[in-house]
């Protein structure tokens, strides 16, 4: 049947309205304010460029890449700028991923099967500080391996070399160090670390995922700070993990792992030719593989190039430094530890303030900061991710400003209460076994409607979940979640519906 073309432009029209309206109401991607997930260059053209880029390999399919050699290329020249600047040397070999979890699982699963080939290690460990992105905790859940947790320092949330030595044994597959930290933005002993993992005979990862691309261009700059050692010219480490969709500022979907050679990194692929169908190699965890992200991250990364990732690493430390500073002379804040990259951990100092509630006045002001609970010593604090965007000292300014009258009216606020009976009867529920009554109870608890909706202020939400015990907070975070996704019941507002 023949279309109409003049119907189809309009239809197309209403569709793309139509996702224009939803984004409407999502958090800004580009201009700094949303100090979490996103990451924006603040250059001009970037992202049409990226968007250009992409479209080009739109249809491409990494599955096969020896149809699609361009796929190949454009991993390699990748590949190869990222272990020229993170300590790589002729024998190092690279994957381009999807994302950080990506690649984190894929260093797990790799020295897994590692571990079990050439060690016979059949019941394998995972040793992680408590710092460790839970990606790692992911990975051991898929892959079927158990988790020795070491708690880092309370004052400097570094992971102690000491410790995690102590808890490496026979069974260890895999050591992880973070350079740096998610949470608190500082960078493990790696040297230690990785020394003492050697010594056993066993992998170390170091997770580089936020702050590689970062670190590594910044110590290039002429003002650099002194860094410790972290990359994968560290003696002992094994792999390492660095992400371009948050510093290399590419669209999301990019990421390298790197290994110290190729003989590591084929134990973590997939290779399968007894089907009757065609003969599979999977470097990654994926089949079919848009090369869209790819592409789009090769263009950006070619375009911004070593000297402009330098001088926009530069600026954001400034940016951050004073950042750190301006935030400790604001009464009643201090910033956790002393952050090694461009991530700060802002926590109340002293009673009063509520950091949940600050970052609500934020979001009224038109900031995005990520609340993240209390956890083992480090209390509930706000997680502010500085990119090039923000990374001039107006925006700064700015920043500070909005921060001291958000204190100031938490400080009037007073921080989100939980009624101690509710939290009391709240503990005694077994996670396991709690029943769909029981869930939506405990939901409404925290505000949470049996829709998935959450209230505007997340404080009190927040406020029930950090006096949880983590394994019914586990429980119920799905349960929430599955309240948003559904697959039937009333549709509302597909394209369909456009009027
Ligand atoms: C972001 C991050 C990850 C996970 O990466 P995604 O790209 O979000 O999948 C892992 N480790 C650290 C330290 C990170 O910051």
């Amino acid at each position: 049947m023949a279309t109409d073309p003049v119907s189809d432009e309009a239809r197309d029209r209403q569709i793309l309205d139509r996702l224009g309206s939803l984004r409407a109401r999502d958090l800004p991607v580009r201009g700094g304010r949303t100090m979490a997930y996103v990451y924006d260059s603040g250059l001009a053209g970037v992202e049409e460029l990226a968007a250009a880029a992409a479209e080009r390999f739109a249809g491409v399919n990494g599955l096969d890449m020896t149809v699609f050699p361009s796929v190949v290329a454009l991993e390699n020249d990748i590949t190869a700028r990222a272990a020229r600047l993170l300590g790589g040397d002729e024998h190092t070999a690279a994957t381009f991923t999807s994302g950080g979890t990506e690649s984190c699982l894929l260093a797990v699963l790799t020295a897994r099967e590692h571990a079990r080939r050439t060690r016979g290690v059949t019941r394998p460990e995972l040793v992680v500080a408590d710092t460790a992105h839970a990606a790692f905790h992911k990975a051991a859940a898929l892959f079927g391996l158990s988790v020795v947790v070491v708690p880092v320092d309370p004052l400097t949330y570094r992971a102690r070399a000491e410790d995690m030595a102590a808890a490496i044994s026979d069974r260890t597959a895999l050591v992880v160090a973070s350079a740096p930290s998610y949470a608190h933005g500082v960078i493990d002993p790696v040297e230690e670390i990785a020394a003492a993992a050697a010594r056993r005979g066993v992998l170390c990862h170091v997770d580089a995922c936020i702050g590689g691309w970062y670190l590594g261009h910044l110590r290039l700059g002429p003002d650099a700070p002194r860094l410790p050692a972290f990359d994968l010219s560290t003696p002992g480490v094994t792999s390492l993990s660095v992400d371009l969709h948050k510093y290399a500022y590419t669209p999301k979907g990019a990421s390298v792992l790197l290994f110290s050679d190729a003989e590591l990194r084929r134990h973590g692929w997939f290779a399968h030719a007894s089907w009757p169908g065609y003969p599979v190699v999977n470097a990654t965890l994926q089949g079919s593989k848009p090369a869209g992200p790819l592409a789009a991250a090769w263009a950006v990364v070619e375009r911004i190039g070593t000297d402009g990732y330098t001088r926009l690493s530069s600026r954001v430390h400034h940016a951050a430094t004073a950042l750190a500073q301006g935030i400790e002379s604001i009464k009643g804040l201090r910033v956790l530890g002393r952050p090694d990259a461009s991530l700060i951990a802002v926590a109340a100092d002293g009673p009063g303030i509520d950091p949940f509630v600050v970052a609500d006045e934020m979001r009224d002001a038109g900031w995005y900061l990520q609340p993240q609970p209390a956890f083992g010593g480090s209390p509930a604090n706000l997680h502010l991710t500085v990119t090039a965007a923000v990374a001039d000292e107006r925006t700064v300014r700015q920043l500070l400003d909005a921060l001291a009258v958000a204190v100031g009216a938490a400080r009037e606020r007073g921080p989100a209460e939980v009624d101690p009976a509710l939290a009391a009867a709240a503990r005694m529920l077994d996670p396991d076994a709690l029943t769909p009554g029981e869930v939506s109870a405990a939901l409404a608890l925290a505000g949470v409607g049996d829709d998935g909706e959450l209230p505007p202020r997340m404080a009190p939400v927040l406020a029930v979940l950090q006096v949880l015990p983590p394994e019914l907070t586990k429980r119920l975070l799905p349960e929430l979640v599955g309240r948003l996704y559904r697959a039937a019941g009333p549709r509302q507002g597909g394209p369909a519906d456009v009027s």
